[in-house]
């Protein structure tokens, strides 16, 4: 359902905490009138072999039930992830999502809502992939519905050549495509879908519109959408203590305190909210 993009309220300055307070404390007080955008891995879920079998913490089910009753459904999922991976990931769940980097987007109505892609460009960059990393142990290649990453997070040693090979790939094989990079893959996304744009399209509809979008990413794939929170007046979050250029304008050292800022959130904001189903 489009909405016209009237904000009720806006990110509120940050509280003044002592300087050694965990971070998450410092961010603004929670509103019910927030929308939730939240990156998966490294964000909400860690590590884990294969990465097909991770899991969001039990812990998290209630709370996310609290946070989607008192933000009338307004908390959507942002990964590079495909979709049908994030439902496992997140299984009972089954949430407005954006996999892919933007590449495919399911509304809060269920609508999937896909970026047209060439099927022939995609099979040669398998095909390209396949002979890579058949002499490089380690290598993977993570085949996705409409896109193809090279990840190198079992193979270190190749990180710099294999992320120099996948640009090449892109720029020889794959108009309309561009390189994005994460701290241990490059994947091939085309130019016109990225997690701002995902964002900016949740915030057209309901019942994400007229609220205060808030984005939790941890990778480079994410800076785009912490750029897009913060020009539609939202509250952006970069997880991770380690020092590096981000346009994000708050921080959570970790996983662990994403957690507990999100518990902590629920407690807030959840408690005029109606009883979860
Ligand atoms: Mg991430």
């Amino acid at each position: 359902m489009p909405c016209s993009p009237d904000m009720t309220g806006a990110a509120s300055d940050a509280h003044a905490e002592p300087p050694d307070a965990a971070a998450w404390l410092r961010l603004p007080p929670g509103q019910r009138n927030w929308a939730l955008f939240l990156d998966v891995d490294g964000t909400l879920v860690g590590p884990s072999e294969p990465p097909e079998a991770a899991r969001i913490a039990p812990q998290l089910h209630p709370v996310f039930r609290t946070l989607m009753a008192a933000t009338d459904g307004a908390v959507a999922l942002v990964s590079g992830r495909a979709i049908s991976s994030l439902d496992q990931v997140f299984a009972p769940f089954v949430l407005p999502a954006a996999g892919q980097h933007g590449m495919e987007r399911r509304t809060s109505r269920g609508e999937l809502i896909q970026e047209p892609v060439d099927r022939t460009i995609l099979d040669a960059l398998i095909a390209h992939l396949t002979r890579y990393v058949a002499t490089r142990p380690g290598l993977e290649i993570d085949i996705k519905n409409i896109s193809v990453g090279l990840d190198y997070r079992l193979a270190p040693a190749y990180a710099a050549e294999a992320a120099d090979f996948f640009q090449d790939l892109i720029d020889r094989e794959a108009p309309g495509f561009h390189v994005q990079r994460g701290k241990t893959i490059s994947e091939a996304r085309l130019l016109s879908a990225t997690k701002g744009r995902a964002i900016e399209a949740f915030m057209a509809e309901s019942p994400f519109c007229n609220r205060v979008p808030v984005f939790l990413g941890d990778d480079l794939p994410d800076e785009d959408g912490f750029v897009t929170t913060n020009r539609l007046g939202g509250v952006s979050v970069r997880v991770g203590a380690d020092p590096v250029t981000t346009a994000a304008q708050w921080r959570i050292d970790s996983i662990a305190e994403v957690h507990d800022w999100l518990k902590n959130l629920a407690a807030t904001i959840g408690d005029k909210a109606q009883p979860a189903p």
